[in-house]
């Protein structure tokens, strides 16, 4: 349904000072809806949603989900939670509530409210994939005592806590697995390898591959990935999903950072360092699903999203370091 059709509603936003979530306002608000937007600032900023700030239709809550929270909407975006693996394992048990929580208080709300809830899951709840591409179906391959484990089984942990508030208490749930994401926003400091790899190319600093920079990744640009959530909210109740959302196009980590390293025109050269435990050897959607159901894939190529990406760092870094405190 074309945007100007579609009803205006008051939607919630967890995580939405975050990179995606911040990314899915600015998308909510230019379709005409309300948007209220709850963050604890935890790998977020409030820098994100600044530009929103003046519009009435914006309102900002600073607040943790691990706490019930009494707000009204008719549809939830629940993206609460860190998505790298440097911010996740920095606090892991607060990772784990944040999930599991976060899951029981947004999902209570749901409830109570009778609105549409969509979780943004992951690829990491397919662990370190035996099957290639992962399916759906797959069932996943994860430690769960390994240091990844507060996310991968956070979240797993999460998607149960979906399903079944929706067969016991009829919530209208939504499941979406997002694989590597990355664009404008994310922040200087996040630590996943596209931020790292174009800050260090900008800065002419070494570019710190992992491994031997054969293991696999899919990357979707932003915008491909906020209309693919906005597509699944909008499908008929019973799709509850769970539906992978990414880019199928895979690369080596090795050939993103030499991509990197070209679009910026960078002197940096490539060092090693261990790979990180459990660090997943292949991932790429299979992406059948999203393309049936909400006639979706992505449209920016990696190359594309990269130009836009670094112009974003680009500027940022030039405003110097106080546009870099808090980001
Ligand atoms: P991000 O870290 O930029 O955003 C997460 C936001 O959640 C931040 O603003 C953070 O402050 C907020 N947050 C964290 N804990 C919270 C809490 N307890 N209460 C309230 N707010 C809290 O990460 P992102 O890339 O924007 O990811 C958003 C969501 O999408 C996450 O749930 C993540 O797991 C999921 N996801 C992202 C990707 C990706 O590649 N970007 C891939 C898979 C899944
Ligand atoms: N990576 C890397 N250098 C970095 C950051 C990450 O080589 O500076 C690798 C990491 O080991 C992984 C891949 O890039 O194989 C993607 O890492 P990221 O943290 O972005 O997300 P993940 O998909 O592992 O959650």
């Amino acid at each position: 349904m074309p945007a100007a059709s579609r009803p205006r509603k008051t939607v919630i936003v967890t995580g939405g000072a975050g990179f995606l979530g911040s990314h899915l306002c600015d998308r909510l608000l230019g379709d005409g809806h309300h948007v209220l937007c709850v963050d604890n600032f935890y790998s977020g900023t409030k820098d994100n949603v600044l530009h929103l700030l003046d519009d009435h239709r914006f309102e900002l809550l600073r607040h943790d989900v691990t706490v019930p929270l009494f707000v009204e909407g008719e549809e939830i975006y629940n993206l609460a939670c860190p998505a790298s693996p440097v911010h996740y394992q920095f606090d892991p048990v607060q990772t784990v509530k944040t999930n599991v929580h976060g899951a029981i208080n947004v999902l209570g709300l749901a409830r109570r409210i009778k609105a549409r809830v969509l979780q943004a899951s992951t690829s990491e709840v397919y662990g370190d994939p035996e099957v290639h591409p992962q399916v759906e179906t797959y069932w996943g391959h994860v430690n769960p005592i390994g240091p990844r484990a507060c996310y991968d089984e956070g979240k797993r942990c999460a998607e149960t806590l979906f399903f079944d508030y929706h067969r016991q208490h009829n919530v209208r749930i939504k499941v979406a697995r997002i694989f590597n994401t990355y664009g404008p926003r994310m922040q200087v400091n996040d630590g996943r390898v596209v931020s790292n790899f174009i800050v260090q190319a900008l800065r002419n600093e070494p570019i710190t591959l992992y491994g031997d920079g054969t293991q696999t990744r899919s990357f979707c640009f932003v915008t491909d990935l906020v209309e693919a959530f906005i597509r699944l909210m909008d499908t008929p109740d019973d799709l509850t999903g769970p539906v992978n959302l990414g880019n199928p196009v895979e690369h080596t980590v090795r050939e993103l950072a030499d991509k990197i390293v070209a679009l910026t025109g960078s002197r940096s050269a490539i060092v090693h360092k261990p790979l990180p435990m459990n660090d997943p050897v292949r991932r790429r959607p299979d992406i059948s699903q999203a393309k049936a159901v909400l006639g979706w894939e992505p449209k920016v190529g990696v190359d594309d999203g990269l130009k836009q990406t670094i112009a974003y760092f680009d500027e940022l870094l030039k405003k110097g370091p106080a546009a870099l405190e808090h980001r």
